[in-house]
C-alpha cells in the first residue's frame, strides 16, 4: 500500500471540498484532496441546469430565512463568508457574475464549468495535491485523526475535512460514503430524505400530459386539513409519475411527512380572479358560440389540457357552448383556478436536488466546523444536516461551511 503524508486531507472534490482545500493550503498547510471520480466538480458542473446558481445576492438574514433545517447552526459561518464574500471571491478568480430574478447569481458566461475551473485554479495556485482515489476510512488514535485510507494508499495527516456531499444524483459521486465514515467515528447521522424533489401524484391525467410545461401558473400545496404550506407563481411540468419543475421542487422542501395526505392545486390563470375569469370565458364562448366546449377553450388552455379540464369540471365534451349552464361555467372556472393533484410520495432520493438530513449539527462546532467527537475532524457541505430552498442557497451553505473549515483547521 502506497504511503503518503499531508498536514490536511480533504475528502471529496465537490463545491465544499475544493474551496476548503484551497483555503487550508493557502494558509501554508500541505493539503491532499481525495476525489473518487476521475475529475473534480462533477455535480457542480450540472448545477443550475449547467449555469450554476452560485449563490443568492441577499443578506445573511435572508439566507437564514431560506434554510429549511438547522438555520441557526449557519449563523456564524454565513457571517464569516456571506453571499457578498462568495461573489467577490469568484470575481477575484476571474469569473464575472450576474444577478437574475429572485437575486439568483450566475456566471455571466452561463457556464457552470467556469466556476469549476476557477476552483481548480484556486486549488492549484494554493498548492493542493489532488489524488483520484475513493476514501474508505479515516483512522484515529486517542480521539484524534491520524490518517485517511483508500484501497490503494494511506495518507497520514493531522486534520481531515470530510466533504463527500449527500445521496442525491449518485452518478456524480455523491453516494453517501461520508455518512458511513462519520457514523463509524461516533457521529449521529439524522434521517436522510430527498428534498427539492419531483412529486408523484395519484391522478392518471399527469401521465397523459407528460412533457406539458406550464408557465405563469400558481402551484399551492396543502395538508389534509387544508392548511396551505406553499404557494408560488412560476413554472412546472407534468411527467409520467406526477409533477416536476421549479415550483414543484421548491414546494417539496416544505413537505416533510408524506403520510399527511398532501395535495396540490394548480391555478392556470392566477392573474384573473374568479369573476374576471368568468368574463373571459364568456367572451370566448361568444366567439365560439356554435362550437363544442372543447373547441371553445383553445385560447384559454393548452390543447392537451382541455379534455382533462372539462372532464374535471363535469362537462360532457360534446356539449355545445350555447347549452352550457351557469353552474357548469362556475365549475369550469373553479377547475381552471384549482386543478387538484394528490401527492402520494416524493421521487427517490437519487432524483432529489439535495439530501435533507446528515451529520447532526449538534456534534459540530458552528464556527470552525470541527467535530465535537473527534479532534482534527471537520465537516463541510451537504454532508451536514443543513439544507435550503432553491435559489443558490444550497451552494452558499457549501461555500460558508467550507470556508469556515478551511480557514479554521489546525493540526
Ligand atoms: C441537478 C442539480 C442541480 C443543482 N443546482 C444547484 C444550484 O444551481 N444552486 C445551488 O445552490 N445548489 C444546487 N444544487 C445543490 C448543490 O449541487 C449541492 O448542494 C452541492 O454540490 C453540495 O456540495 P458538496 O461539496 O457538499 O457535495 P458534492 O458537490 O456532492 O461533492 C461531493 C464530492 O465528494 C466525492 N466523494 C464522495 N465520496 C467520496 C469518497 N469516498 N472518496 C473520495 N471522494 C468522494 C464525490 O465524488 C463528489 O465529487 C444542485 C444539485 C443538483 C443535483
Amino acid at each position: 500500500m502506497k504511503k503518503r503524508e499531508a498536514d490536511v486531507c480533504v475528502i471529496g472534490g465537490g463545491a465544499a471540498g475544493m474551496l476548503a482545500a484551497g483555503m487550508a493550503a493557502g494558509r501554508g498547510y500541505k493539503v491532499i484532496l481525495f476525489e473518487k471520480n476521475q475529475f473534480t466538480g462533477k455535480k457542480l458542473r450540472i448545477t443550475g441546469k449547467g449555469r450554476c446558481n452560485v449563490t443568492n445576492d441577499s443578506s445573511v438574514q435572508d439566507v437564514l430565512d431560506n434554510i429549511t433545517a438547522n438555520s441557526r447552526f449557519m449563523y456564524s459561518s454565513l457571517n464569516g463568508f456571506s453571499p457578498r464574500d462568495v461573489m467577490a471571491f469568484f470575481e477575484s478568480l476571474g469569473v464575472p457574475l450576474k444577478t437574475e430574478r429572485g437575486q439568483r447569481v450566475f456566471p455571466q458566461s452561463d457556464r457552470a464549468e467556469d466556476i469549476v475551473n476557477a476552483l481548480r485554479g484556486f486549488m492549484q495556485k494554493s498548492g493542493v495535491r489532488v489524488v483520484y482515489e475513493s476514501v474508505t476510512d479515516i483512522k484515529t488514535e486517542d480521539g484524534h485523526v491520524t490518517a485517511v485510507v483508500t484501497k490503494q494508499s494511506e495518507a497520514s495527516c493531522g486534520g481531515v475535512i470530510l466533504c463527500t456531499g449527500g445521496l442525491s444524483y449518485p452518478l456524480t459521486g455523491s453516494t453517501g460514503d461520508g455518512y458511513e465514515i462519520a457514523k463509524r467515528l461516533g457521529h449521529t447521522v439524522t434521517e436522510l430524505k430527498p428534498s427539492l424533489v419531483p412529486l408523484e401524484c395519484k391522478q392518471s391525467f399527469c401521465r397523459d400530459l407528460t412533457g406539458l410545461s406550464l408557465k405563469n401558473v400558481t402551484f399551492s400545496v396543502f395538508d389534509s386539513k387544508g392548511k396551505r404550506l406553499y404557494s408560488e407563481l412560476g413554472e412546472m411540468m407534468f411527467t409520467h409519475f406526477g409533477v416536476t419543475g421549479p415550483l414543484v421542487l421548491s414546494a417539496s422542501a416544505h413537505l416533510r411527512d408524506y403520510s399527511k395526505g398532501y395535495y396540490g392545486l394548480i391555478d392556470m390563470k392566477p392573474a384573473l380572479n374568479e369573476k374576471k375569469l368568468d368574463q373571459r370565458i364568456l367572451r370566448d364562448f361568444e366567439k365560439y358560440s356554435n362550437k363544442t366546449i372543447n373547441n371553445a377553450l383553445v385560447e384559454l388552455l393548452p390543447r392537451s389540457m382541455i379534455p382533462i379540464v372539462t372532464t374535471l369540471a363535469g362537462i360532457p365534451h360534446d356539449t355545445k357552448v350555447h347549452d352550457i349552464t351557469k353552474a357548469q361555467r362556475t365549475s369550469l372556472v373553479n377547475t381552471v383556478k384549482g386543478i387538484r393533484v394528490d401527492i402520494t410520495q416524493p421521487r427517490p432520493i437519487d432524483e432529489a436536488i439535495v439530501t435533507s438530513g446528515g451529520v447532526s449539527v449538534r456534534e459540530v462546532n458552528p464556527t470552525t466546523m470541527e467535530s465535537k467527537k473527534v479532534s482534527g475532524l471537520y465537516f463541510a457541505g451537504e454532508i451536514l444536516d443543513v439544507d435550503a430552498y432553491t435559489g443558490g442557497f444550497n451552494l452558499q451553505i457549501a461555500w460558508s461551511t467550507a470556508y469556515a473549515a478551511g480557514n479554521n483547521i489546525t493540526i
